[in-house]
C-alpha cells in the first residue's frame, strides 16, 4: 500500500523551506517596522464562530469547510481563514481593554483548511499571513493596511502588482443598494444559477461574486454600489482614495468586488498579480473594513481592518517574475575524519565547532577521502578540517579554505580554544 498525501496539500521539504522561512522572515519585519505584534489563535475553532463571521451563504461557510463533530459532540471546524479567530480571541481575551494600545494591531501567520478544487496556488491545507487592527474608523488605517501588503510584496521582488479597491458602504448604503440591485436583478431571476437564486432574498450581494459565467454576464450591467453610498461613506471613501494618491500609488477601483467573506464594509480591496502562472488575474491577498464583526462575536462595538494574503501564491508570483530570493545555503565547517578511529574526536570537533557559533557537520559513514570532501562540496562547506590517524598522533588538525584551497595544520587545543580565530584567519 502507498501512502499519499491529501489532496490539496503539500510537503514543505527542506530546499524549499528555505524559501517559506525567508518570506516568512520577511514578513516579520515589516510587521516590526508597522508595529503589529503576533498573535497565534488555534487552528480549530467552535463552527459557529466561523459561521457567524464570515457568513452562511459563503462559500467558505457554504462548502468549504472541514468541520466535523468531535467526541464531545462539539461541531468544530478547521480555520478557513485569520479574522474571525483574531476577532473571537480579541473579543475572548477582552484585549479591547484600557490597559491594551489602540488601536489594537496584530498579526498572524499560519495554515488555513478550505475544501477547494486545487489547482496552481489554491490548495486544501494553504497558508495565510494577515493583519488586523482594531479600533479606530481613521481612513489612514485602511490606507496603511494596503501600503504594508504593497511593501510586503515589492521587498521580495514582486512588481507586477494591481491594486484594486471598492467600498461597500456602511449598513445603511448596502440596505439601499441591496434594493437596487434586487431591482436590477429580479427580471434576470430565473437566467441566474442555482446558488444565486438561493442568495437572491438572502444576501444578494454575493451574486456579484458568483463564478457562474451566466450570472457574471447579466451582473456585469448591476447598478454599482458606489451610487449608493451614505454621506459618511463616500467621505470615507473619498479620504482612502485621496491618501493613495497622496502615497503615490497606483490603484483601480472596480465596483463590482465584493469579496468572498461577508464581513466587510466601506474599503475593501485586493492586490492581484498577472503573472501567467496563475492563467489568469489572481489575488494574491486582499482584506478591508469591518465594523458589526467584534460586536457579532460579543464584544463592544470597535471598528476593525485588516487583510490576508497566501504565502502559496506570494511564492509562485515570486518565481513567474524570476526572481530568486537570497537564500543562505552553505554551511560554514565540515569535518572530514579518515578511518573509524577518528569517531571520537570527529565528534569533539564538530560539537566544538557548532559551540563557537559555526554551522558544521560531518561525515558518520566512514566513507573515503574523496566521498567525505565530495560531500563538503556538495553542503557549500566554506572551511573543511580533516583528521586522520597521524593527525590524532599529533593532537592537530588540517583546516583548509575550500575556496583558496589555503590550508593550514592546526593544535586541537587551539580550536578547542578560540576556532572563531581559526576560521576568521583562513578565511580571510
Ligand atoms: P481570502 O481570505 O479568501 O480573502 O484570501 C486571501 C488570500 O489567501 C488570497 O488572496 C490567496 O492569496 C490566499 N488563498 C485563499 N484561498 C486559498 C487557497 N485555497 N489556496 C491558496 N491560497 C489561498
Amino acid at each position: 500500500m502507498k501512502y499519499q498525501r491529501p489532496r490539496g496539500t503539500a510537503d514543505i521539504l527542506p530546499g524549499e523551506v528555505e524559501k517559506w522561512q525567508f518570506v516568512e522572515n520577511t514578513a516579520r519585519e515589516i510587521f516590526k517596522k508597522y508595529q503589529f505584534k503576533e498573535i497565534r489563535t488555534p487552528m480549530f475553532e467552535h463552527y459557529e464562530v466561523i459561521a457567524r463571521s464570515v457568513g452562511d451563504t459563503t462559500d467558505i461557510v457554504s462548502k468549504e469547510m472541514y468541520d466535523f463533530y468531535d467526541k464531545g459532540d462539539r461541531h468544530i471546524t478547521l480555520r478557513p481563514e485569520g479574522t474571525a479567530p483574531v476577532v473571537r480571541a480579541f473579543v475572548e481575551n477582552k484585549l479591547y481593554g484600557p490597559e491594551f494600545p489602540k488601536p489594537y494591531k496584530a498579526y498572524y501567520i499560519g495554515p488555513m483548511f478550505r475544501y477547494e478544487r486545487p489547482k496552481a496556488g489554491r490548495l486544501r491545507q494553504f497558508h495565510q499571513l494577515g493583519v488586523e487592527v482594531f479600533g479606530g474608523e481613521n481612513p489612514a488605517t485602511d490606507v496603511e493596511v494596503m501600503l504594508l501588503a504593497l511593501d510586503f510584496y515589492t521587498s521580495l521582488g514582486i512588481k507586477e502588482l494591481k491594486l484594486v479597491i471598492n467600498s461597500l458602504g456602511d449598513k445603511e448604503s448596502r440596505q439601499k443598494y441591496r434594493q437596487g440591485l434586487i431591482d436590477y436583478l429580479t427580471p434576470h431571476y430565473d437566467e441566474l444559477s442555482q446558488d444565486s437564486k438561493n442568495r437572491f432574498e438572502k444576501n444578494p450581494l454575493r451574486i456579484l461574486d458568483s463564478k457562474d459565467r451566466q450570472d457574471k454576464i447579466i451582473v456585469a450591467n448591476a447598478p454599482s454600489i458606489l451610487d449608493f453610498l451614505s454621506e459618511k461613506s463616500q467621505n470615507h471613501f473619498d479620504t482612502v482614495k485621496a491618501l493613495l494618491d497622496y502615497s503615490g500609488v497606483s490603484f483601480e477601483i472596480d465596483h463590482r468586488m465584493v469579496r468572498g467573506l461577508d464581513y466587510y464594509n466601506d474599503t475593501i480591496f485586493e492586490i492581484m498579480s498577472e503573472a501567467k502562472v496563475f492563467g489568469e488575474r489572481v489575488a494574491l491577498g486582499g482584506g478591508g473594513r469591518y465594523s458589526g464583526l467584534v460586536e457579532e462575536i460579543g464584544g463592544p462595538e470597535t471598528p476593525g481592518v485588516g487583510f490576508g494574503l497566501g504565502f502559496e501564491r506570494t511564492l509562485l508570483a515570486i518565481e513567474a517574475e524570476g526572481d530568486t530570493l537570497p537564500l543562505e545555503d552553505s554551511i560554514d565547517v565540515y569535518i572530514v575524519g579518515l578511518g573509524e578511529a577518528t569517531n571520537l574526536d570527529s565528534f569533539k570537533l564538530v560539537q566544538a565547532i557548532r559551540h563557537a557559533g559555526f554551522s558544521a557537520d560531518r561525515d558518520y559513514m566512514n566513507r573515503g577521502a574523496k566521498a567525505q570532501f565530495k560531500t563538503a562540496n556538495r553542503l557549500k562547506a566554506k572551511v573543511v578540517v580533516t583528521i586522520g590517524t597521524e593527525e590524532i598522533e599529533q593532537q592537530v588538525a588540517r583546516v583548509k579554505n575550500m575556496a583558496s584551497s589555503k590550508e593550514e595544520i592546526v593544535p586541537w587545543t587551539d580550536i578547542y580554544q578560540d576556532f572563531a580565530s581559526i576560521y576568521q584567519k583562513i578565511t580571510n
